[in-house]
Order: C-alpha cells, then sequence, then structure tokens
C-alpha cells in the first residue's frame, strides 16, 4: 500500500514517520506509534527528508532516562536549526522502554565474547557489562545493525541490541536486561515543521550558558550538548507549561542566542526595570576596594603602569617605579584594542601572569582591559578590576558579562558616548550584578586636533552630580603627548575626581604602544608628591626625602604667605584701632593644630607657638610672645 493512501474511513493519512536506524530498533518502535516507520541511514538525511517534505515527522532520541541527553541525533537537529531558516516545533514526546539483550551468534559462548557491538548511547549504558566481560566496545550507529554486523561476520562477538532484533538476525540471547540504567527509557522527540496547532513539548535550542542556569532554575529540562566547533556550547531546553513566560522573559533577558521549536511565548513579561540598580540612585559615594586599593567617597587613588605589558622583565621594572611614587594600583594592558590590525595586540593571557606576578612583589592589585566577553572569565581569574575601554563602552554584552564576573570594573567612557549614555552603560554592568563601577573619562572627540582628546572634565563634574560612582580622569590617552599629561592630571585633581589612570613608560620610544604619551616614572614621582599621595614602602630613601623634600618647599611657602598675611592683618588692625594681640584667637590657632596633628597634640602646640610668635613679630608686637 501506498503511504499516501487514506487507510481510515476518516480518510485522514497515515503520517509518516522517519527514523535513523533499521527496521527492529527502538527507532523503529517510537516511530511506528508517531505514523508508518520510514528508514534512514543517518540522522542528517532524515531531517533532510523532513525538510523536503517525504516525510510528516521526524522521530529522534532525544535523552534517554538515567543517561541524559543523545548527542548525535541532538546535535543533527542543532545543526539544522542553526543553518536554515525553518520553523520547527517538537510536537511530542514518546518514551520507549528499552531492554537491552547481549546476543550472540549460535554455538559462542558467554564467556568467549570479545567483542560487543551497539550504538554510542547503549555501550555507555553497558559500562558493566564490558567491564565484565573484559570485552572491546564497537560503535555501530543502529542496534538492530549491530546484530547482523554481528551475525554476519560470527566469531566471538556480541551484540546489544532488542531482543526482537537479535531474533530477527538469526542470534542466541546470552544475557536479559544488561543496561546498567533500570528501569530504562528512551525519550524521542516527533519534530516536525511549524503547524497550526500548539505543540505538547516547548522546547527551545540555546546557545550561551547564562540562559541554561536561568532556564534550569524556572523548572526547564536542561539537555546540554558538549562544545562543537565552530558553534557556540549550547544545547537544548524544554520547558514546563507553566513555566513558559518566565522562561521568555529570562531568554529575553538573557540576551544569548536561541531558538524556539513551536511559537515562542506571546507573552512576554517586560523585565522588571525597577529591580535595575541605577548609576544615578541618590545614595552614599561608593567606594570600591579592592586589596588595599579604594576609590570613592573621599579616597583617592591613581592606577598607574605601561600602556601594554611587553615583558615580564618590563611589567617588574614599571611595578617598582609606580609603587614606588605611591600609584595605589599597577595598570598594563594584555588585549590591547589597536586602530590597525598590524599594530601589537598584546601579549594575551601569558603576560597577564607577567602583570600578577609583577603587582604582587609591590603589593599592587591590577587593572587590565578585556576586549570580548570570552576573555573575562580567565582574566577576572587574575586581575583584581576589569577594565572596559572606550571603544567597547557601549559593548553591551561585553558590559554583562563583566558585570558578572565577580570583579570591580572600570568602564572608560566612549568617545562618542555622551554622559547619559555612559551612565546608562554602566548600568548594564551595575544590572548584571556588579556593584563596583569604576567611570573613568579618557577624552572625547572634538574637533581639536592638537590634542590626542579633548579631557572632558565639564563632562565629569556635570556626571558628578548624577551618579554615586567613583569619578576618575585618564590625562593620557587624552592627551596624547606626555608634556601635557602633569597639567591635565592636576587640572582633573583639581576638580575634585576621585581618582587619575596614567600610562607610564622608562623607556618611551622604545614602548610597543602609547610611547609619547607616556609619562616618566620620575615625572610621576613629582606629580604625585604634588598630589600628596605617600610614596610606596618599597621605595628607596632618596625617595622618600625627595616627597619630604617637597612637602618642606610647600611649608615653607605656606609660612612665607602666613607671615605676609600676618603683617595686612596688622595694617588693617592699626587702621581701625584694633590691638594687635588677641589671646582668644591664639587658641583658636593651636586648636586647629591640634585637631589636625591628633595625637601629637604637644608638638602641634610647639608648632603653633613658633608660628604664632613668628606672626606677632611679623606684625610689630614688640612685647613677649611667649606670655599668655
Ligand atoms: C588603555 O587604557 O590603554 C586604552 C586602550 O584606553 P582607551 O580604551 O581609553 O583608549
Ligand atoms: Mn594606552
Amino acid at each position: 500500500m501506498d503511504g499516501s493512501t487514506p487507510e481510515s474511513a476518516t480518510d485522514v493519512p497515515t503520517p509518516r514517520a522517519g527514523y535513523q536506524g533499521e527496521p527492529g530498533s527502538f527507532s523503529a518502535r517510537a516511530a511506528a506509534r508517531a505514523g508508518r516507520p520510514v528508514a534512514h541511514a543517518t540522522f542528517d538525511r532524515l531531517l533532510r527528508a523532513l525538510l523536503a517534505g517525504e516525510i510528516d515527522v521526524a522521530v529522534l532520541p532525544a535523552a534517554t532516562h538515567g543517561a541524559g541527553p543523545l548527542v548525535e541525533p541532538l546535535e543533527a537537529l542543532a545543526r539544522v536549526l542553526e543553518a536554515a531558516a525553518v520553523p520547527l516545533e517538537v510536537r511530542e514526546e514518546i518514551a520507549v522502554p528499552v531492554r537491552l539483550v547481549l546476543a550472540a551468534p549460535p554455538g559462542v559462548a558467554e564467556e568467549d565474547v570479545r567483542e560487543i557491538h551497539s550504538q554510542p548511547p547503549v555501550l555507555r549504558q553497558c559500562a558493566r557489562l564490558l567491564a565484565r566481560r573484559d570485552a572491546v566496545p564497537v560503535e555501530t550507529h543502529d542496534t538492530a545493525f549491530a546484530a547482523r554486523r554481528v551475525a554476519e561476520l560470527g566469531g566471538a562477538r556480541a551484540a546489544v541490541c532488542s531482543e526482537e532484533a537479535a531474533l530477527e538476525a538469526g542470534l542466541v540471547v546470552l544475557e536479559e536486561d544488561v543496561s546498567d540504567v533500570k528501569p530504562n527509557a528512551t525519550r524521542f522527540w516527533s519534530v516536525a515543521l511549524r503547524s497550526e496547532a500548539e505543540p505538547a513539548i516547548r522546547a527551545l535550542l540555546f546557545s550561551g550558558p547564562r540562559l541554561a542556569a536561568a532556564l534550569h532554575d524556572a523548572g526547564a529540562e536542561i539537555l546540554m550538548l558538549p562544545g562543537r566547533p565552530g558553534a557556540s556550547v549550547g544545547g537544548f531546553a524544554t520547558v514546563p507549561a507553566g513555566a513558559l513566560a518566565k522562561a521568555a522573559g529570562l531568554a529575553a533577558k538573557a540576551g544569548e542566542a536561541l531558538v524556539w521549536l513551536g511559537p515562542a511565548p506571546d507573552h512576554v513579561p517586560p523585565p522588571r526595570l525597577r529591580e535595575a540598580p541605577r548609576a544615578t540612585e541618590v545614595r552614599a559615594a561608593t567606594v570600591v576596594t579592592a586589596g588595599a586599593f579604594a576609590v570613592g567617597g573621599g579616597r583617592r587613588a591613581v592606577i598607574a603602569g605601561p600602556c601594554a605589558v611587553e615583558s615580564p622583565e618590563q611589567a617588574m621594572r614599571l611595578a617598582r617605579a609606580v609603587a614606588r611614587a605611591g600609584a595605589t594600583a599597577l595598570r598594563g594592558g594584555v588585549f590591547k584594542p589597536r586602530t590597525s590590525p598590524t599594530a601589537f595586540q598584546g601579549h594575551g593571557l601569558t603576560a597577564l601572569r607577567w602583570l600578577r606576578e609583577a603587582g604582587d612583589a609591590v603589593g599592587l592589585p591590577i587593572v587590565t582591559e578585556v576586549m570580548a566577553p570570552a576573555q573575562v572569565e580567565p582574566v577576572a581569574r587574575v586581575a583584581d578590576v576589569l577594565q572596559i575601554g572606550a571603544r567597547n563602552c557601549q559593548n553591551y554584552d561585553l558590559l554583562r558579562e563583566a558585570g558578572a564576573a565577580g570583579r570591580p570594573v572600570m568602564l572608560k567612557r566612549g568617545f562618542g558616548t555622551t554622559i547619559e549614555e555612559w551612565l546608562s552603560a554602566a548600568e548594564y554592568i551595575l544590572t548584571a550584578g556588579c556593584r563596583d563601577v569604576l567611570l573613568c573619562e579618557r577624552g572625547i572627540r572634538t574637533f581639536e586636533r592638537a590634542t590626542r582628546g579633548t579631557l572632558d572634565l565639564g563632562g565629569l563634574l556635570a556626571a558628578r552630580s548624577l551618579t554615586h560612582l567613583p569619578l576618575l580622569a585618564d590625562p593620557s590617552h587624552a592627551a596624547g603627548r606626555r608634556e601635557l599629561v602633569p597639567g591635565l592630571a592636576r587640572a582633573a585633581w583639581g576638580a575634585g575626581v576621585d581618582g587619575l589612570m596614567i600610562e607610564v613608560h622608562d623607556a618611551p620610544e622604545s614602548a610597543l604602544c602609547d610611547g609619547p604619551q607616556a609619562l616618566l616614572p620620575d615625572d610621576l614621582e613629582m606629580l604625585l608628591d604634588e598630589f600628596g599621595l605617600l610614596p610606596g614602602r618599597t621605595g628607596s630613601v632618596e625617595r622618600v626625602r625627595r616627597a619630604i623634600d617637597a612637602v618642606d618647599s610647600s611649608i615653607a611657602a605656606l609660612a612665607a604667605r602666613r607671615l605676609e598675611l600676618c603683617r595686612r592683618v596688622a595694617e588693617v588692625k592699626k587702621a581701625t584701632g584694633r590691638p594687635i594681640r588677641d589671646e582668644a584667637r591664639e587658641a583658636t590657632v593651636r586648636e586647629r593644630f591640634a585637631e589636625t596633628l591628633g595625637k601629637d597634640a604637644t608638638k602641634a602646640a610647639g608648632l603653633a607657638d613658633a608660628l604664632i610668635a613668628l606672626g606677632l613679630e611679623a606684625e610689630g608686637w614688640e612685647g613677649d610672645a611667649t606670655r599668655r
């Protein structure tokens, strides 16, 4: 009878149900429950027949009870879904109880069996049998074929298959029920082109691990596939009816690639935005810490180091130099975003180890850039702070990935990004779970060509009143020229930034990246002295003395100014007829010194006394200044 001939009085044709394998196999049994079985040699041929309309449904084994997903058929299905925009659906699931027997040609004794033939997933379920028999597993594409093959070859071979297939092939059953999985069943999916009717199973193919975890938590069954060359790791999920809307919402939020088998649920609840943390929330300043490094809420930081990590020696030298200068974190690029694809691209994860060792040697946390989602996990395992570069400021996949990595993230402002867009980009990181976000202005692109970028201090000040997140400035990339860096750094520091990022190199002329904008270590030292940062503990006595000298110069200059002011106040007092000496005022001055110097109050009193005496002298007081 022709398959298209109506068979019943109601004139409904029996569907043609394709399967992979041979008559007598479990797949043939499953296909028989979906329609008239039609055999195909491979899963790919089976699915091609479905797409070509040669069969009405393809019956694929999807999972075994206890032994999980069946990789070969699911991968074939994934390939079709990825390659063709054909809407497929999983119409129903068919569970076929599986009783596997060990069967051999007549005359072969059980203890003589040296080879056991069957399908890979079946062999995996018979590990105990294989071990007990000390037999070599031989893979075939189908259990019924294994039986026929063993019958043909003869000798000390056996097959694991259904009893029916064994008898069909003329084999003798040596042992019954040989699977380790009991009770054993294979679950088949009948896959068809999408129809009007609501399918019984809602399945989807997903690409990323985040979605897998979220769907699993929502109650979906996950059938993971191992990574395939050229494809992202993923798998299938079957979603219970009650969790459809939730799954659709999760899928929309995760932003990972997915294909619904069957129609996607129409009601997708919008993500609950109220719960998303805002960069603009009115709250206490966020203080970001990483080891001894702290920035925000009055804590000020300087991140310094080379543009790119070039060698272990260079990383170590510059780590020592920036620590000595007083920097509070070490930077260094290992993945470099370069304008030209032929420019040095960074030494990658190897260089990250050099940077880590250098940071550890001087006790500084390390900051490095990630350019791609795939870099986030390996970099976050090693680095203390992840940097997102200007070019990736609005790369939302990267922002989400970095935000989920469990490390603080420093987001550079894109050179064409408004303050509002920059803060929104930061919210992607916050929403992904990271509360420790640092914002770094690094120069925007304007009409000006005299500098590499234009350091937008106005924008930074505007951002200050909008966000609780720490704000940093990077004068190096903004200037592009070493000689402009200290001035821009002072301007930003004076404007009240929470921190600076500064590029440093000790041989800028041979630097592999951004040499012209790198400060020399000595220049960094002088600059950080001006900002009152303490030199690192690993520095030399000379280095600390230089910082003391810088402080002394400031004190001397301030003392001179104080004397000048004393002379000025004396003039005003004379003109208004007030007495030169005012002991209540002197007490206030002493208190101020005692307050600032705290535990050194006696010394503070001495310093205050000396200044007051000098002041009185400058004011022309001729009495005994030490008399109170
Ligand atoms: C860097 O910090 O080395 C860098 C590439 O910065 P930006 O992304 O600001 O250009
Ligand atoms: Mn750089």
